[in-house]
């Protein structure tokens, strides 16, 4: 299978970066910005609506 990367932006500070979804928890999760120190849920982080689509199904099992 191949590994998807999600694309991230943080809502704060408009940071830009990417992660392997394998390396995320789910959407409800609490994530900090490394940019910014900001808490928000992971799928405040989600750049599109695909990336958020992806982490959903990926965490869903
Ligand atoms: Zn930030």
């Amino acid at each position: 299978m191949q590994e998807a990367w999600l694309q991230l932006r943080c809502p704060a500070c408009s940071a830009d970066w990417e992660e392997r979804v394998s390396d995320l928890s789910a959407p409800e999760t609490q994530f900090v910005c490394d940019d910014c120190g900001t808490e928000r849920p992971l799928s405040e982080f989600m750049r599109t609506a695909r990336d958020l689509e992806v982490l959903q199904e990926f965490t869903d099992g």
